[in-house]
C-alpha cells in the first residue's frame, strides 16, 4: 500500500487556451486513506485523477506514491487503477475475460489469473455472471465488474471517477456500501472524485474541496462542514448549502461588532474590522418564531415540507435566507415571520470569500 503526494502540480490543456485547469495543488493522501475528492463539473477533478494514473502529463510539479516519484513513469508502472464513471468495458468480452484483461497483458501465469478472477467475482457478488457479455448485464452488475477489473490487478492506489453517477439511488447507496466494503477489506489507499457532497460526506475520511483547479480545503468530514475555510466550500457542502448573505462589518476592540445586512442587522464576534463582510449561518441554525415588530420580521418566500423537517425560503430583504424547521410548520408564502440567527454558530467571511478566524 502507498500514500499519494501531489507536490505544487499545474495542468494547463493548451498553449493560449482556456488557462490552467489545476493550479498549483498540494495534498497528501495517507496510506490506506479514502478520500473523497468533491467538486463542481469542470473543476478538474478529471484531469487530477488522470495525472496521478498517468495518462495526462502535469505541466508542472510532482507525484509520488509512496516513496516513488512516479511524475515520468508510465501508466502501467505506476500500480495504479482508475475506475470510470463510465464502465468502459470491451463489450465483446466476456465478463471474465474483462476482469481478467489487465492481468494478461501484464503476463501473470494463466493459473494465477483464473483464481484471481474468481477470487475477485465472489467477492463483489458476480461469480455467476461470468460467462456473460457486458450487454447483457444491468447497469449495477456492470459497475461492479468494472470494480473487478481494478480489484483484481490489486493494486496500491484505486482511483474512482464518479463511478456511481449514472446509477439509480438504491443502486447507488448499495454499491457505495461495496466500495467502502473493498476499502475495509484490501485497505488500499482510495481517491473517490464526486460531484456529490453527500457522498463526499458519507463515504470520505477526509474530503478535498476542489474549485476552479484549486484545492479549498481538505478536512474531516466534520471540519469542512462545520468550518468551512471559504465561500465556496460553505455554499457547496451542505444540502442546501451554508446561507451566505452580503453585509458591511464593523467590529471594535472589544470584538463585539455588527453586520448590517442592507435593514436588519446581525451582532457578531468580530475585531478591528470595517468594510463587506459576508455571514454564513447553516439553515438548521435560523430559527423562526412569531413576527416581532421590535426586532422585525422577514416574508416567506416559499415553503418545502420534505417530512421529517421543512425549508422555508425567506426574503431576507433582497438575499435569500433558508430556514430548517423540525416538521411542517403552518406557514405560507408571503407571511411574516421573526427570525434568530444562532450567534454562536454564525461563520463569517471577508470580502474575498475567505474565513475570518
Ligand atoms: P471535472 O472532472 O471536474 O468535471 P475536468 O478535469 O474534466 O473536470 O475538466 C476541467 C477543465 O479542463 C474543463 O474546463 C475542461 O473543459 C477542460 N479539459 C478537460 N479535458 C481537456 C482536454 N483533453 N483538452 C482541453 N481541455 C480539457
Ligand atoms: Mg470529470
Amino acid at each position: 500500500m502507498a500514500s499519494v503526494t501531489l507536490r505544487r502540480l499545474s495542468k494547463t490543456y493548451a498553449e493560449g487556451g482556456a488557462g490552467p485547469v489545476l493550479r498549483d495543488l498540494s495534498l497528501d493522501v495517507r496510506d490506506g486513506e479514502f478520500l473523497a475528492l468533491l467538486g463542481p463539473s469542470g473543476s478538474g477533478k478529471t484531469t487530477l485523477l488522470k495525472c496521478i494514473a498517468g495518462l495526462e502529463e502535469p505541466s508542472a510539479g510532482e507525484i509520488l506514491i509512496g516513496e516513488r516519484n512516479v511524475t515520468q513513469l508510465a501508466p502501467a508502472a505506476r500500480d495504479v487503477a482508475l475506475v470510470f464513471q463510465h464502465y468502459a468495458l470491451y463489450p465483446h468480452l466476456t465478463v471474465r475475460a474483462n476482469i481478467a484483461f489487465g492481468l494478461e497483458v501484464r503476463r501473470v501465469p494463466a493459473a494465477e489469473v483464473t483464481r484471481r478472477v474468481q477470487e475477485t467475482a465472489t467477492r463483489l457478488g458476480i461469480a455467476t455472471l461470468l460467462d456473460r457479455r457486458p450487454g447483457e448485464l444491468s447497469g449495477g452488475e456492470r459497475q461492479r465488474v468494472a470494480l473487478g477489473r481494478a480489484v483484481v490487478r490489486e493494486p496500491q492506489v484505486f482511483l474512482f471517477d464518479e463511478p456511481l453517477s449514472s446509477l439509480d439511488p438504491p443502486l447507488r447507496s448499495e454499491l457505495r456500501g461495496e466500495v467502502l466494503a473493498l476499502h475495509a477489506t484490501l485497505g488500499a489507499t482510495m481517491i473517490y472524485v464526486t460531484q456529490d457532497q453527500r457522498e463526499a460526506m458519507t463515504m470520505g475520511q477526509r474530503i478535498a474541496v476542489l474549485h476552479q483547479g484549486q484545492l479549498r480545503q481538505v478536512g474531516t468530514p466534520a471540519e469542512v462542514y462545520e468550518r468551512p475555510a471559504d465561500v465556496f466550500v460553505a455554499r457547496f457542502v451542505g444540502n442546501p448549502g451554508m446561507n451566505v448573505l452580503k453585509g458591511r462589518g464593523r467590529g471594535t476592540e472589544e470584538g463585539s461588532g455588527m453586520v448590517d445586512l442592507g435593514g436588519w442587522s446581525v451582532a457578531v464576534a468580530l475585531e478591528h474590522y470595517e468594510g463587506e463582510i459576508h455571514v454564513g449561518v447553516r439553515p438548521e441554525h435560523v430559527t423562526l418564531g412569531a413576527a416581532n415588530p421590535e426586532t422585525g420580521s422577514l416574508e416567506v418566500r416559499a415553503v418545502e415540507p420534505l417530512g421529517p423537517e421543512t425549508l422555508v425560503y425567506l426574503d431576507a430583504r433582497g438575499q435569500t435566507l433558508v430556514a430548517r424547521v423540525h416538521g411542517i410548520p403552518n406557514l405560507r408564502r408571503g407571511d411574516r415571520v421573526g427570525v434568530t440567527l444562532d450567534r454562536s454558530r454564525l461563520h463569517l467571511f471577508d470580502a474575498a470569500g475567505e474565513r475570518l478566524g
